[in-house]
């Protein structure tokens, strides 16, 4: 699956110009031909070049943050309900589906409920797909004014299995119906399942986003580079051990089974967070209404962040908010 996943559509042209392989790809990248020139074969400029295709640029924390503050917070929720379960998962019973049903359902009041008690912003990253199964709730989201709506894919397809053509069109797709449903574009990216193809970023920057939020190079808001090149797009980066999916969710196909004690996550989370606000940088976590909609998980939630709002200089904001903050900070 390595071979296959460096080599889908993904072997950049100076790779190519290399010409140690007699490589039949460079017509074809578009479409995502694979090649089966394992890894290890590779001279050593060839994997540099790989790697440099997408990866971290400057550091884009700022001097000082709003207000004084000592850390950035902003909590995200990705609203996948069913699209997750048929696109990602590729399971499709119906029981299956209830579960994503269940984050639109439970999930959306709960959390709603929450953030208007604690009075924090959050950002809800939204398959257009369940904005058309689950108007309702997508329609509370778009008026809540504390709320941030941002891009995450058609039917939270894996962007690994689109060729960078398939990859364009979908989320062509997905953006005039977020725009139908939304009445606006949104400035956020998030890729499903926080996977991007090689392709992903130069997309993203073509179409407009103010920032991309799929990437893990750094605790702290970063510009993303694409060749070597600065792209001017902000990261904020994510990490898996602060989602709520890998620590809590049970797949049973995907062998995963995270059914943990919430102080478990509590601990994860509230230790990642005084070492944002003792370094003073940013604290980004990620949930699903899915998953930490549940009862026992949305009251440790509550937890979290009534601790956190216990400590001084603390801001709260949305990743728009944060994302144009550090550009702003940055520009010279
Ligand atoms: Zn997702």
């Amino acid at each position: 699956m390595r071979t296959e996943h460096v080599a889908r559509g993904g072997v950049s042209a100076a790779i190519l110009a290399g010409a140690l392989f007699a490589a039949p790809l460079a017509a074809h990248e578009d479409e995502g031909t694979p090649h089966d020139q394992a890894i290890w074969t590779w001279a050593p400029e060839q994997i540099v070049d790989k790697v440099d295709e997408v990866r971290a640029g400057r550091d884009l924390t700022p001097k000082v943050w709003p207000d004084g503050a000592r850390v950035a917070v902003s909590i995200s929720f990705d609203f996948d309900t069913e699209p997750v379960w048929i696109g990602f998962q590729e399971q499709s019973s119906p029981s299956y589906m209830s579960r994503g049903e269940y984050g639109a359902r439970v999930g959306i009041p709960r959390i709603l409920k929450l953030l208007d008690k604690h009075a924090i912003p959050a950002t809800f990253f939204v398959p257009a797909m369940t904005m058309e199964l689950h108007p309702e709730a997508t329609r509370l989201l778009r008026d809540h004014p504390r709320v941030e709506i941002g891009f995450h894919s058609y039917v939270h397809e894996n962007p690994m299995r689109l060729t960078s053509v398939e990859e364009r069109q979908v989320y062509a797709r997905a953006m005039a119906i977020f725009e139908k449903h939304i009445g606006r574009k949104p400035v956020g990216f998030r890729s499903a399942a926080w996977d991007l193809t090689e392709s992903t970023v130069s997309i993203v920057k073509e179409m407009g986003f103010l920032y991309e939020s799929s990437m893990m190079a750094d605790d702290r808001p970063y510009e993303l580079k694409v060749n070597g090149k600065d792209t001017g797009l902000v990261e904020l980066p994510v990490e898996w051990i602060l989602d709520d999916w890998p620590l809590f969710q049970i797949s049973w196909p995907a062998k995963h089974v995270a059914a943990r004690n919430a102080e478990d996550v509590y601990s994860i989370w509230k230790d990642e967070f005084d070492v944002a606000y003792e370094e003073g940088t940013m604290y980004i976590l990620t949930t699903h209404p899915q998953v930490i909609g549940h009862r026992y998980r949305a009251a440790m939630l509550d937890r979290l962040i009534a601790y956190m709002k216990s400590k001084p200089g603390v801001w709260f904001a949305t990743h728009e908010e944060i994302a144009r903050y550090v550009q702003a900070q940055a520009a010279p």
